[in-house]
C-alpha cells in the first residue's frame, strides 16, 4: 500500500457520497451539497470540479436560490458518464441492451444465436460495440451475462452454459467483452430483481420460462449455495413422467411444467393448423386465449404440478411470498396463477399457507436483477462506485 492510499480512499468515499446525493436529489448547488453531505466546503468544491471535468456531472444552469454575489451553478449527475450492459443468452438467440449509470435502457438488440458456441463471445462483443456506437455512448464497463449455466465460485469458471459445454474461465469471458462480467442464471437474476424491489424479504421466486427454477430470497438476500447452483428444482425427479428432459435425464419436473414442454405439447395438441401459434414463443396467456380444452388441461396440469413441487419448498423455507414467473412467459396468466396458488395452498402445511402471498412476479424481474447487478459494479473516475455498495437487505423495510 502506498503512502497516499489512505487519502485516496477517503477521497473516493467522499466522492461517492456526493454522487449519491446528486443522483437522488440533484441538480444541486455546491452550498446544498455541503449541507447534505456534511463535507467541508473546499472538499465539495474539489469533488465538483473533478466530476465536471470528467463528465460525471454537468452544469445545469444558474442556481435560482443564489441571493448574494455571483450566482452559483446547479450541478447535475450525468447518467451517460458510464454504461453497463445486460446480455441474455437465450435458447435460440442473444438479447443485449445498454443501460446508463442512471439505470435507463438505451437501445436493445436481439439476434439469432448461431449454435457454434466458440463464436458466441466475439459475437456478443461486436453487438455491444455496435450498440454503443449507434447510441453514441461509451463502451460498457460492466456486463451482466444471463445464461443457463453458472459461475463456479471455486474454479471461477462458467460451467454448463451455451458458451461452451466445458468450463470457460471467467477471465476469458471478461477479456472477450473487455469489462468485468457478472454471470447470473435467469432464476437467480429474477430473485435478485425481486429482492431489489425491497418489497419481499423472504420470498420464493418460482421462475417459469423456457426452463423452471426456484430462486430464494431470505432476509432480503438471494441465496447462492455452495457451488452457486441454487434453484435447480426443475431437474428434480417426478415419479410419473417418462419423458426425456433437456438435461438428458428422464422424468424431471421440467418434463411436465417447463415452457419448452408446454409449447411443444401444445403444438402437438393443436395440430398442424395452429402449430405456428404454439411453437413460436407463445406465452401462457396467449395459449389460454385459444380456448382449446386440451391446451387448457395441459396448462392446468402444469400449474398444478408446479404448485405441488413448490409446496415442499414452502414447508421447508417458510417464505412470506411466492412469486411466479419473472419473464413475459406467464405475464397476465391469471388462470395459471390461480391453479398454481390453489395447489401450493392445498399441499403446504396450513400454518405455512396461512397469510402466504402468492402472485405473478414482475415479467421484467430477470432483467431488473441483471441490470442491478451490472450497475452495482459500474465505477467512474478509476474506481468510485456509481452506486453506494449497500446490500439489498439494508433497503428492505422492516416488518
Ligand atoms: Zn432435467
Amino acid at each position: 500500500m502506498t503512502a497516499s492510499a489512505g487519502p485516496a480512499v477517503a477521497r473516493d468515499i467522499n466522492t461517492a457520497a456526493v454522487l449519491e446525493v446528486l443522483q437522488s436529489d440533484g441538480p444541486l448547488s455546491q452550498a446544498e451539497l455541503v449541507r447534505r453531505t456534511g463535507l467541508a466546503r473546499p472538499t465539495v468544491a474539489a469533488i465538483a470540479r473533478t466530476l465536471l471535468h470528467h463528465g460525471v456531472a454537468e452544469a445545469a444552469g444558474p442556481d435560482p436560490r443564489s441571493t448574494t454575489g455571483r450566482p452559483g451553478i446547479l450541478i447535475a449527475f450525468r447518467p451517460a458518464c458510464a454504461v453497463a450492459a445486460v446480455v441474455r443468452l437465450l435458447p435460440h438467440g442473444i438479447d443485449a441492451r445498454l443501460v446508463d449509470a442512471g439505470g435507463r435502457t438505451h437501445g436493445t438488440v436481439t439476434v439469432a444465436n448461431p449454435e457454434v458456441a466458440a463464436t458466441t463471445l466475439p459475437l456478443v462483443a461486436a453487438l455491444l460495440r455496435d450498440l454503443a456506437d449507434e447510441q453514441h455512448l461509451d463502451r460498457p464497463t460492466s456486463v451482466s451475462l444471463l445464461l443457463a449455466g453458472r459461475l463456479d465460485p471455486v474454479t471461477q469458471c462458467v460451467v454448463g452454459s451455451a458458451l461452451d459445454p466445458g468450463p470457460v474461465p471467467l477471465d476469458d469471458v471478461e477479456a472477450a467483452l473487455s469489462a468485468p462480467v457478472t454471470v447470473l442464471n435467469p432464476t437467480a437474476s429474477a430473485a435478485l430483481g425481486v429482492a431489489r424491489t425491497g418489497l419481499h424479504r423472504d420470498a420464493l421466486v418460482v421462475f417459469v420460462d423456457h426452463g423452471v427454477g426456484v430462486g430464494v430470497v431470505s432476509g432480503g438476500r438471494v441465496l447462492q449455495g455452495a457451488t452457486g447452483a441454487v434453484g435447480e428444482v426443475g431437474h428434480s425427479r417426478v415419479t410419473d413422467s417418462d419423458r426425456r428432459c433437456e438435461c438428458g435425464r428422464i422424468g424431471c419436473l421440467e418434463t411436465v411444467t417447463a415452457g419448452w414442454y408446454i409449447r411443444s405439447r401444445a403444438a402437438e395438441l393443436l395440430g398442424a393448423d395452429a402449430a405456428g401459434v404454439a411453437t413460436a414463443g407463445a406465452t401462457v396467456a396467449q395459449l389460454h386465449d385459444l380456448h382449446h380444452p386440451g391446451v387448457d388441461a395441459l396448462l392446468d396440469e402444469a400449474a398444478e404440478r408446479l404448485g405441488l413441487a413448490t409446496s415442499w419448498l414452502v414447508n421447508t423455507l417458510n417464505p412470506a411470498s411466492v412469486l411466479l414467473g419473472g419473464t413475459p412467459f406467464v405475464a397476465g396468466a391469471h388462470r395459471f396463477r390461480d391453479v398454481f396458488a390453489g395447489a401450493v395452498r392445498a399441499h403446504s402445511l396450513p400454518s405455512h399457507a396461512e397469510g402466504l402471498l402468492i402472485d405473478l412476479a414482475d415479467p421484467t424481474a430477470d432483467l431488473d436483477g441483471a441490470t442491478a447487478a451490472a450497475l452495482d459494479r459500474l465505477t467512474v473516475l478509476g474506481g468510485v462506485p456509481v452506486r453506494r455498495p449497500t446490500g439489498a437487505a439494508a433497503r428492505v423495510p422492516q416488518a
